[in-house]
């Protein structure tokens, strides 16, 4: 008997985990189990659940204009004010933010931004797309096509769904360097990363690799897209993971942590490397690239009060304190042997299981500890709670998968 909820993978009707209540960092299932949200659901929960101030801003705006579109002459005031202040957090100056419905909106949107681009700027010849293996950016077609985790590309015909497509290797510099002078580096038109790969595994980039990055975009004249919608507001202690690693690219994505995942938003954030040409002249050329809701009012009245919470809150700093503290934790379980490997990043971290152990088992043992995680697709932890967590509780996390391995092995 399947669920009639239309998640074509999705598990056996009666064997679901429905979750009913949040409450800070804490989800409650159905069966009245209250779990540790030590995953931030999917790398969203940002604020924690269950926000009160959050349901009233949108209740407010709901009563008041649900929304109106931003298309032509028409904007609405949340809308405007969430850009605004997402240009003041960018890491670049005069940014322009283009809003989506989320995050592989958004990726569609930077990409074929990119690719107009060039197109405007009399070189039609860069159409070519660089992504790396294992990397993931979403699920609509362009998402799809430069995703590097190749099950979610096998089965919709040979190749990658856009033909321009090129993937170079992880984070092997030299390799990807020879990947793209093979190609054509001018035939590039822009390079997306995610600059710690999310669910890939929460893999950190190694040391100097975006330094090299930089040079080869410039070299050949590639756009750098950033793609941040598990890292913006927040994740690494900084607002964009761009700023942390001084990546300065011509565009971020974003989603997820936008509205801590209380409704659905996303964007880019556009650097005036792409943005001036459609601003500039009387004539200035238009993207044809609107979304109903594009800006939507009172998920934009959401995103503003997230963001007023981070900063009143002073989440930022929070996760900065507590990045050492998890990465003291995972170190202590990298000599375990149920694991191979460990990684972690300001407020992420990532635990490869060992070939024998079985992520779902351990996930299912740590419910019984009363914890929430998740196993990514190469049998790989997740952890990515929400900011609000105690250091305890970020112990507790980590205590709890050693618990857990324990019992599984
Ligand atoms: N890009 C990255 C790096 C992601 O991690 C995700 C989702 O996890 C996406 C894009 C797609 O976002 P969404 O699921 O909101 O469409």
């Amino acid at each position: 008997m399947w669920s009639a909820q239309a998640h074509m993978p999705t598990v056996l009707a009666g064997s679901q985990t429905v979750i009913v209540k949040g409450d800070g960092a804490y989800i409650v299932t159905a069966d009245g189990q209250r779990l540790l949200d030590a995953a931030g659901g999917l790398w969203y929960a940002n604020v924690g659940h269950g926000r009160e101030e959050i349901a009233e801003a949108a209740a407010a705006q709901l009563r008041t204009l649900e929304t109106w579109h931003i298309f032509g002459r028409y904007a609405n005031q949340p809308a405007l004010d969430l850009a605004n202040k997402i240009a003041t957090l960018a890491p670049f100056e005069d940014a322009k933010v283009i809003f989506t419905s989320g995050g592989s909106d958004s990726v569609d949107m930077a990409l074929k931004l990119a690719r107009r681009h060039w197109q405007l700027q009399g070189q039609p010849e860069k159409l070519t797309v660089v992504s790396r293996n294992d990397s993931y950016h979403g699920l609509h077609a362009y998402g799809t096509s430069v995703a590097g985790l190749s099950f979610n590309r096998d089965g919709f015909g040979p190749g990658t769904l856009i033909p321009e497509t090129l993937l170079i290797d992880q984070w092997d510099i030299e390799a990807a360097e020879r990947t793209i002078r093979a190609h054509g580096g001018e035939k590039i038109a822009a390079l997306i990363t995610e600059p710690v790969m999310g669910v890939g595994g929460v893999v950190p980039p190694p040391a100097g690799y975006f330094e090299r990055i930089k040079e080869l975009a410039k070299e050949f004249g590639f756009l750098i897209i950033a793609d941040e919608v598990v890292t913006a507001f927040g994740r690494l202690g900084t607002w964009t993971a761009s700023e942390r690693f001084n990546l300065e690219p011509d565009m971020i994505t974003f989603a997820k942590g936008i509205t801590s995942g209380y409704l659905p938003l996303g964007g880019v954030i556009v650097a005036p490397s792409v943005s001036r040409q459609f601003y500039e002249g009387a004539d200035a050329p238009i993207l044809h690239q609107g979304l109903t809701y594009s800006g939507h009012a009172t998920v934009a009245a959401v995103g503003l009060k997230n963001l007023e919470i981070i900063e009143r809150e002073g989440l930022l700093a929070h996760v900065r304190d507590l990045e050492p503290i998890l990465a003291e934790e995972l170190e202590g379980l990298r000599s375990h042997p149920g694991v191979k490997a460990v990684r972690h990043i300001g407020l992420m971290g990532g635990v490869d299981l060992a070939d024998d152990v079985a992520g779902l088992a351990v996930v299912a043992e740590l419910e019984r500890h009363g914890v929430h995680l998740r196993n990514l697709p190469n049998n790989i932890l997740q952890i990515s709670p929400p900011f609000i967590i105690t250091e305890n509780e970020l112990r507790l996390i980590v205590g709890s998968i050693r618990a857990a391995l324990d019992t599984v092995l």
